[in-house]
């Protein structure tokens, strides 16, 4: 393995700011992994682990330890067992997410299919316990292979299989975010799928998709509605995604971004009450969505559009996507310290008309 001085992230992010790596590697195997975590260890470097950059914003000033990019591949299959529990994916934590996905759509086995689209790589996924549309990595992750970095005894003791129960899976949180953060490297990821499985249409935006194809092909709503497949449950999520710049389409700029820069916030009882309370005053009402309010959570999005943010605001280099007001964009040749101003300008701007402090998604690199 090589490992690289100075090497200029952002063109391996999707916000694409921020300054260079001192060290650089990029793992291809588990053995890969032990030897870049032993350089970094005998030279005290602090490790940063780079997946497909789609979550993340670099300082200006880098890294200044060893970043190591994963990029190990393979996926193998079980067949499904006489008791009908699906069949195992493993799959190499440097699998591109998407790729996994079409695959397993096109072996028509469901569970990921909402899925489709997201940016980045297998390793990732669990993370942030990535979701969308309904569905979460933590419904299909069965375990998570990987190498412990803070463990100091024998080189074979150091990889561990993680079971889903351990790896502390809440809304857009783990163990690998949260208490565990920097301690794992993610190396193979097992997600159980079901082959025939119908796809999951519990979000309004994917059914509201199907109707409106329906309507448009001449179908009259009498008429019993069959089932979309899964390969038409993907490209129906790829097709609303690209509709929200939330896929990633070469060349256009309303996707350089780190995809939603701000969580849907969790309100307690006092909280949400007085948020109603604030929309009553400027006569607003609040968007329902069950989705979220199972959850008890409330659009960031719309927080951000009704405190003075519309979509295709600027700030200089850097502004809000014209097509989703929670997408913080680089318009060209921003620094990572312009994408800070705007997220500061609008974290200031939501709790001034709301009294709610968003919190940021993506993952802050060198800061
Ligand atoms: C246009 C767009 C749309 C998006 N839509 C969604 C969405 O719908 N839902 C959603 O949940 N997210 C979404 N995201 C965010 C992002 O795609 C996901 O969080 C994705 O899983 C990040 O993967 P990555 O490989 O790019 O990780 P990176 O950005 O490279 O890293 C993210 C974090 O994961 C860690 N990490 C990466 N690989 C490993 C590994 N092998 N072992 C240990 N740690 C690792 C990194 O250290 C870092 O802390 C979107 C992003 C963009 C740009």
């Amino acid at each position: 393995m090589t490992i690289q001085e100075n090497v200029p992230l952002a063109p391996l992010t999707t916000l694409q700011v921020g300054g260079p790596a001192r060290y650089f590697a990029e793992a291809k195997s588990e053995d890969d992994v032990r030897e870049a975590v032993d350089f970094a260890k005998s030279r005290k470097l602090p490790l940063f682990v780079l997946g497909g950059g789609s979550n993340l914003v670099i300082a200006d000033s880098g890294w200044p330890g060893l970043v190591l990019r994963i990029a190990i591949g393979g996926i193998t299959s079980n067949a499904d067992d006489a008791a009908g529990n699906g069949v195992l994916f493993s799959v190499g934590a440097g699998v591109d997410w998407d790729d996994f996905v079409a695959m397993a759509v096109a072996q028509n086995c469901a569970g990921v299919e909402c899925l489709s689209g997201i940016p980045g790589s297998v390793g990732a996924t669990p993370v942030q316990n990535v979701g969308a549309y309904g569905q979460e990595v933590r419904d299909t992750i069965e375990s998570v292979r990987a190498l412990d970095s803070r463990n100091p005894y024998l080189k074979q003791d150091r990889v561990l299989v993680l079971p889903k129960l351990a790896c502390g899976f809440e809304y857009r949180r783990s163990i690998f975010n949260g208490a565990e953060r920097g301690r794992y490297i993610i190396l193979q990821v097992d997600y159980r799928l079901h082959p025939g499985g119908a796809p999951s249409l519990k979000y309004a935006d994917l059914r509201n998709y199907f109707e409106h194809d329906r309507a448009h092909s001449g179908e009259h709503s009498s008429e019993p509605r069959e089932t979309p497949s899964l390969a038409q449950t993907r490209e129906a999520v790829r097709e609303i995604r690209r509709g929200k710049g939330m896929l990633i389409v070469p060349g256009n700029d309303d996707c350089r971004s780190a995809g939603s820069f701000f969580k849907n916030p969790a309100l307690g009882e006092a909280q949400f009450k007085e948020m109603v309370e604030r929309a009553t005053a400027r006569g607003l009402q609040i968007p329902s969505y069950p989705a979220l309010e199972a959850l008890r959570k409330v659009s960031a999005a719309w927080l951000v559009e009704h405190s003075g943010f519309a979509k295709g605001y600027t700030a200089g280099a850097a502004g809000i996507s014209r097509k989703h007001a929670l997408a913080l964009i680089n318009r060209g040749d921003a620094k990572a310290n312009d994408i800070i101003a705007l997220k500061n300008e609008i974290q200031h701007g939501v709790e001034k008309a709301w009294g709610i402090r968003l919190e940021p998604e993506p993952v802050f690199v060198g800061f």
